[in-house]
């Protein structure tokens, strides 16, 4: 299961990929055009976009190079056939290029396939000895249950999900308490503590001065 943006200027195609992937059991958000897409992206929240390449306001590759620093996954949605775009859309970071017309089991397969190899829309987390079961809403550390609070369960989800990545404050706020939360920073703080606390995370959820903070990844 994972939250899904469209980002397609024609209605009738982003209302059969609505539908396919709630197929998939995928839930879904629609953005007509490309000028709005890397602000509603960058509110976080989603694991996946769908980018349409040629789209008003910006076009799909311009959305692509304002959210390449987020580490979402992107596979881009495009008429174009010519092998450079595609090219240029996976150079930009993309992990699929699905050319237009497609089948919509083939759409709902691609989609999945990134979801896996990006470790996200999966409904157990590992991280050495911790387990996140997302489907039963539980944690274990060396298999014993770990009691975390819902905020702390989305906490460690977002950096399981985002390891190695810097994260802001703002963004932990907006991603896990889902609105801005502003001057409220210390939210954020308390519940990292804690998780270090509870999973043994000291060394490897750290602090970056002035930033925010990385779940450095497990070699
Ligand atoms: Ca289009």
């Amino acid at each position: 299961m994972a939250h899904i943006l469209i980002v397609e200027d024609e209605e009738h195609i982003a209302r059969m990929i609505e539908a396919t992937l709630a197929l998939g059991s995928h839930t879904s958000r629609w953005c007509d055009n490309g000028g709005d897409a890397p602000a509603l992206i960058e509110k976080g929240g989603f694991d996946l976009i769908l980018l349409d390449v040629m789209l008003p306001g910006l076009d799909g590759f311009a959305v692509m190079e304002r959210i390449r620093g987020l580490n979402i996954p992107v596979i881009f949605l495009s008429a174009m056939q010519e092998v450079a775009d595609k090219v240029r859309g996976l150079r930009l970071g993309a992990e699929d290029y699905i050319s237009k017309p497609f089948e919509p089991l083939e759409l709902l397969a691609r989609v999945d396939v990134v979801l896996r190899r990006r470790g996200r829309g999966q409904d157990v987390l590992e991280y050495g000895p911790i387990r996140q079961d997302l489907g039963s809403h539980t944690v274990t550390l060396d298999g014993e249950p770990v009691a975390l609070s819902p905020k702390e369960f989305d906490l460690l989800k977002v950096f399981l999900q985002h390891q190695n990545l810097a994260l802001s404050r703002d963004r932990l706020l907006s991603m896990v308490w889902g609105y801005e939360f502003a001057g409220e920073s210390r939210t954020v703080d308390i519940h990292v503590q804690r998780l270090r606390q509870k999973l043994g995370l000291t060394d490897r959820l750290v602090t970056l001065t002035r930033v925010g903070y990385r779940l450095e990844k497990l070699k």
